[in-house]
């Protein structure tokens, strides 16, 4: 049973899938976006072409406040989303030990060049490189 929540733990932490639940997310409220559109400015409309109602400018409010609730509905999931999706990514960066590339060069103690860091004698200046020499300039 451990094994099975690490492993949940590992496909839900996978970054395509905290993509693909954002998006399903996002297009659901999307579509309550559209769907309030729909109810409250293109049906009234309609409903004022066909019907030849007078729409009473109270109604006319009410579908408006009901389509801006409806934005800042989607505004405040977008934004519960964004803070969720860096509160993860941070979770997921602490595991992780920054990768340390192990020096490839070092410094010449004589003429401060970049040599490789195996090398016995400095290509540039020729002097001889001692183990020592490379301590103490590294101090
Ligand atoms: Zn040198």
């Amino acid at each position: 049973m451990k094994k099975f929540f690490k492993e949940f733990k590992e496909f839900a932490l996978q970054g395509n899938v905290l993509d693909l639940a954002i998006g399903v997310i996002i297009g659901a409220a999307f579509k309550d976006i559209v769907t309030s559109l729909t109810d409250n400015f293109i049906n009234p409309i309609l409903q004022f072409i066909t019907a030849g109602d007078k729409i009473e400018m109270a109604e006319v409010s009410v579908y408006a406040s009901n389509f801006i609730t409806a934005i800042i509905n989607f505004i405040i999931m977008a934004l519960i989303l964004f803070i969720m999706v860096k509160g993860i990514n941070k979770m997921m960066s602490i595991g992780k030990k920054p990768v340390e590339v192990a020096p490839t060069t070092k410094q010449c103690p004589y003429c401060m060049s970049e040599i490789a860091i195996e090398a016995t004698r400095c290509p540039h200046c020729t002097s001889v490189i001692e183990e020592n020499a490379q301590d103490e300039a590294a101090v």
